[in-house]
């Protein structure tokens, strides 16, 4: 899915970016020591260095939501995308495969023995549901919110799946199988814990698994370069007060990882969790 025209901002070499690219960060996060974020497009700031870095930039390349990263040279190629879902931790992977149409999300995968979840969805991709159908298919699509179901309808057919969507959101999804309603936290199954958390938009929610990982969708993401968390005001469509009173929520909730949708992924100790999410809920009421 190669488009576009070659950037000037790319350094001379087999990796590129072109004018395809809607910035949406998924390459500078999968491969920080390639690709650089320069004027409001990315671009190749290094050549690859090794099979390490340069099966980085093809992780990079097959998630990139446009198409906008092109390799000249296509060996090792087929390896990095059999590679996808990447393993995050335990089993908990990231999927790659971004969509054009949730402007370039994560979505995330899950295994569990009383059946995997698919937490928002990638672009649909042959190769990636076929690792999904080896890895014990999906028996549930967890929707963040109505921005980034992407491909859900097709995951959702091909593999039988039951899809988990708030009502307030349901317009983009208003066949889905299981609907959330109100602001309680709701408990599915022991492992998983479903948090409406109203701002970004209406029916907006994240899921709380093991008291471990947090899937933020579009309510909360890492910041790396203030190492700081962030919540968008910008693009926050439906309420900046009722995304602080959903925010203030989360903070009495326990966990390490916060995987969202938009921004950057981050791991830290319970107690830096915590003191660095009641810094952003004193940004955010100021
Ligand atoms: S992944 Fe693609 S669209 Fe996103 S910033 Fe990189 S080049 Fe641009």
């Amino acid at each position: 899915m190669a488009t576009g025209k070659r950037l000037e901002t790319n350094v001379r070499g087999e990796f590129y970016v072109t004018n395809a690219c809607i910035n949406c960060d998924q390459c500078r996060q999968l491969a920080r020591n390639v690709f650089s974020e320069v004027g409001s497009y990315s671009a190749v700031t290094k050549q690859p260095d090794g099979e390490e870095e340069r099966t980085k930039a093809f992780h990079a390349m097959v998630s990139c939501p446009t198409g906008a990263i092109i390799s000249e040279q296509k060996e090792g190629l087929a390896e990095a995308i059999n590679d996808f879902p990447l393993l995050v931790e335990d089993n908990v992977y990231y999927c790659g495969f971004t969509s054009r149409n949730s402007y370039g999300a994560s979505s995330y995968f899950i295994t569990h023995p009383e059946g995997n979840w698919l937490v928002d969805s990638p672009r649909w991709s042959p190769q990636l549901a076929s690792k999904f159908e080896q890895m014990g298919g999906i028996h549930y699509v967890f929707l963040t919110h109505r921005d980034d179901v992407a491909d859900t309808k097709r995951y959702t057919e091909k593999f039988k799946a039951e899809r988990i969507i708030h009502v307030w959101d349901k317009d983009a999804q208003p066949d889905a199988e299981h609907l959330i309603q109100g602001i309680e936290p709701v408990m599915w199954q022991p492992d998983f814990q479903i948090i409406p958390v109203p701002g970004h938009t209406k029916g907006h929610m994240v899921l709380l698994y093991r008291e471990k990982f947090l899937f933020t969708g579009d309510h909360l993401a890492w910041d790396r370069q203030r190492g700081q968390f962030d919540a968008s005001e910008d693009y926050c469509w439906y309420s900046w007060q009722a995304q602080c009173e959903s925010m203030e929520r989360l903070l009495c909730e326990k966990f390490e990882w916060v995987l969202p949708g938009h921004g950057d992924r981050v791991q830290l100790p319970e107690h830096e969790i915590k003191e660095t999410m009641n810094q952003l809920f004193i940004r955010m009421k100021e």
